[in-house]
């Protein structure tokens, strides 16, 4: 960057990169002199290990990427023909805010007929996929000083929105050794009056543990003892292994309903991440109220994508029962390869589409004479000598481990599998 803007100083201050140069992320938000928030969030792991990935990539280095969270096979043709016949028909003005009324209408139907919840369209509202939804909900319910339950390891996003909401992420570990399942006491000892929001991630990103009604049933009790709301995100439902099935919180305790917003989307069980449709649904209030976030963010979500939508609702609404078979091999492939490296350990995963292994036996051994000190130093050390980008447990709150998604082709995860073996076993 040559011309340097106003924002960030003054003519004839150092450019960014000359402020910048190597340094990691809050290193340049305190060169920069960014916001106090800005301070205290950190940057997407996932969206960090891909970009670079993509970045090697350009640069013609053959390297293999199972660091995205997304599904590499064609989205629905209904929703390429919907989407089409939106622009041809210049269907790309504003809609209302809270998404196209047929479009709310059909979700609300699905919700009755999948999951056996009751919402009107208006307790509904269409963001830019989940990722929006659940931010406009947590900015709805959380003041500065209420603390928000998440259970580690956890998706990267939740406590850097808390943080964004300038609430405080509480995080209550669970564990391979039980499944990742909801401890009471581990749960109880960090509620407090404080707690305003416990986050729910079943099916999870990244360890693919589902919730048993018993650990919802625990978390549904905490929440209402507690007096707390409950954001159930719920986007992977589609994507579970026979003979798991997924249950919201809200069908273990329906009394949840007034105190819990369920978080959903297109992205991943309709292979659409690029369309960005995701949508929450609550009571009328808190529904409201994110819409007026919304509103005052981004507007409405992409009209060409609403369309999409509703035709994926009314055309191909079990899209994802299609690309079950070949995520049940590619989990298998990815089991056995990383199952047969000695030292690591990997559970199943009952849904989503990722592999969490622990590799804590590996840290401390070295690559030549360097000592490899951390999961993501092993993670960079994956990338930049053997050319296979995962992302590393820190980005999801724990040490010792990190996510490979097995979201892509077959010959890729094979391929990219046994680089990591390779890798792994090269150390000394
Ligand atoms: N929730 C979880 C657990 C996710 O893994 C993701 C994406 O990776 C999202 C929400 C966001 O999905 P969307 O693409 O709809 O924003």
């Amino acid at each position: 960057m040559s011309g340097f803007s106003p924002a960030f100083g003054t003519v004839g201050t150092p450019t960014y990169e000359e402020r910048c140069g190597e340094q990691n992320w809050l290193e340049r938000v305190f060169a920069m002199n960014l916001s106090s928030t800005m301070s205290k969030i950190q940057e997407s792991s996932t969206l960090k290990f891909a970009g670079r990935a993509k970045e090697m990539q350009a640069k013609g280095i053959d390297v293999i990427a199972l660091s995205a969270g997304e599904l590499d096979c064609a989205s629905p043709v209904a929703a390429k023909k919907a989407g089409n016949a939106a622009i041809d028909s210049d269907f790309t003005r504003y809609t209302i805010n809270c998404g196209l009324m047929e479009l709310r209408q059909l979700i609300a139907q699905k919700l009755k007929e999948e999951n056996n919840l009751d919402y009107a369209p208006d307790q509904i509202l269409v963001s830019h996929g989940a990722k929006q939804s659940m931010f406009n909900v947590l900015y709805s319910l959380c003041s500065p000083g209420d603390e928000v339950i998440i259970f580690s390891p956890y998706w990267t996003t939740y406590p850097q929105q808390v943080k964004m909401c300038g609430a405080s992420p509480v995080i209550v570990p669970t564990y391979p050794d039980n499944d990742y399942q909801i401890d009471e006491s581990a749960l109880r000892s960090c509620m407090t009056s404080r707690t305003r929001v416990m986050i729910v991630n079943s099916p999870n990103n990244p360890t693919g543990a589902v919730y048993s009604a018993e650990s919802l049933a625990t978390i549904a009790k905490l929440a209402i003892e507690y007096d707390c709301w409950m954001l159930s995100d719920e986007i992977y439902e589609k994507i579970v292994f026979n003979p798991t099935t997924h249950l919201s919180p809200l069908n273990i305790e329906p009394r949840l309903k007034e105190r819990a917003v369920v978080v959903n989307g297109f992205s991943k069980s309709y292979a659409m991440t690029g369309w960005r449709i995701g949508y929450s649904a609550g009571p009328k209030a808190v529904i409201e109220a994110a819409g007026v976030v919304q509103g005052h963010t981004t507007s409405n979500a992409c009209s060409i994508s609403q369309k999409a939508a509703i035709a994926c609702l009314k055309d191909d609404r079990d899209f994802a029962r299609g690309v079950m078979p070949h995520l049940e091999s590619n989990r298998d492939i990815a089991m056995e390869i990383l199952g047969s490296i000695d030292g690591l350990s990997c559970s199943a995963p009952r849904g989503a589409f990722y592999v969490f292994p622990w590799i804590e036996k590996f840290v401390g051994r070295k690559f030549g004479s360097t000592v490899l000190k951390s999961a993501e130093e092993i993670v960079y050390y994956l990338l930049n000598e053997k050319h296979v980008a995962v992302v590393p447990g820190e980005g999801f709150g724990v040490e010792g481990a990190f996510r490979v998604s097995f979201a892509g082709s077959e010959s890729e995860l094979r391929e990219g599998c046994m680089r990591i073996k390779k890798g792994l076993e090269g150390l000394g």
